[in-house]
């Protein structure tokens, strides 16, 4: 096995080869086996299906694809530092990656939450051509570069639901004065809608949902919701998540942490994060519609759409909202100016292609 890994020789080790060449026979020159052994901090609950799970799956890919020479331990949200403190620690230096969601930033990275998702926006097979194709990757990786670190797209969750609710939402009437859990771009237009949005990290959803001390939630959609329970605790089901017609997850790492890394190692941790934004996809696509079922047959849930005029009047609060973004903070408006730009681009092969 030490056979195939690659040697890499650090200063020292060269300064050791030259001090030995007068003496050819002494031993080998020092050689050092690259080795980190670095911390992940999540905004998940442990294991938690799709999101906490992909975490877990990308620190045992890393360590494989390493051989060994990257190791990475995983925690949850809450075990070293809460749900939303993750990209502050990654930036302090006190651990090396963050997994977390774009969506989550907008307090100290307003334009991040473009790249969680915008509402009305892209899909996530348009929002990845254009982060690989179109520029969006290197916008985010400016956007954040102010904080020390440097996110890569790990994991997309595709479309999500527009969430759960204890009543029928049968005109845009009905958004006054209704108490959701909805982070991000989602919230404001929800609260430009007459809502009082409100943002919880996921392992609270559940118990305010359940003592009414929201009305609705939107969380994700059928596989991760029906792991929260989230159908015990209201009964009609929304979509479509206008909200997040995708949704990035990332993975950042401390740019003090990546330069340790050799190229190799810089290039899997680059090609592993690729991998898993397509295979979570892919979960996600799958689970989602068999967990529907069992919520629709089993659990008796009450699926509905939202009203076209409830659509109308969010998609019209949604303009506004991104429009605000991009006027009033320069980064958010060199990422919406891109990422609308592309959108139009790709939607004229969209419209011939998978909705045709
Ligand atoms: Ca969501």
């Amino acid at each position: 096995m030490n056979v195939m890994r690659r040697r890499h020789f650090l200063v020292g080790g060269m300064g050791a080869l030259a001090a030995c060449s007068e003496t050819p026979q002494s031993s080998a020159p020092v050689v050092s086996e690259e080795q980190h052994h670095w911390r992940m901090v999540t905004s998940w609950p442990p294991n938690f299906p799709g999101h906490g799970v992909s975490a877990n799956r990308m620190a045992a890919r890393l360590e494989q694809l390493s051989g060994g020479r990257l190791q990475v331990e995983v925690f949850a949200a809450g075990e070293l530092v809460p749900a939303f403190e993750v990209l502050d620690a990654v930036s302090r230096g006190t651990v090396q990656l963050g997994h977390s969601a774009p969506i989550y930033w907008r307090g100290s990275i307003p334009a991040a939450q473009l790249f969680g998702s915008v509402p009305f926006g892209m899909m996530a097979d348009q929002f990845n051509a254009w982060l690989y194709f179109g520029g969006g990757l290197e916008l985010w990786r400016e956007a954040y570069a102010g904080h020390g670190v440097i996110p890569f797209p790990a994991g997309n969750t595709g479309a999500q639901m527009g969430g759960w609710f204890n009543r029928e939402i049968n005109s845009p009437a009905d958004l006054n004065g209704l108490k959701m859990r909805i982070p991000g771009l989602g919230g404001e237009v929800m609260q430009r809608a007459g809502a009082l949005p409100v943002n919880l990290p996921g392992s609270e959803i559940f118990t305010a949902l359940q003592t009414g001390a929201i009305d609705a939630t939107e969380w994700v959609g059928p596989y991760n919701d029906t792991a929260f329970g989230l159908h015990q605790a209201a009964q009609y089901y929304y979509h479509p998540g206008w909200q997040e017609p995708s949704g990035a997850l990332e993975l950042f790492v401390s740019v003090e942490a990546f330069e340790s890394l050799s190229e190799e190692l810089k290039g899997i941790l680059e090609i592993a994060c690729m991998a898993e934004n397509d295979y979570l996809l892919a979960e996600f696509n799958t689970r989602n519609h068999t967990s529907l079922n069992t919520l629709v047959e089993e659990h008796g849930v009450q699926l509905r759409r939202f009203p076209d005029d409830v659509l109308d009047a969010l998609r019209g609060f949604s303009l506004e909202v991104v429009e605000e973004l991009a006027a009033t903070d320069p980064m958010s408006g060199r990422v919406l100016e891109s990422y609308r730009a592309f959108a139009e681009e790709v939607s004229a092969w969209l419209r011939i292609s998978e909705l045709s």
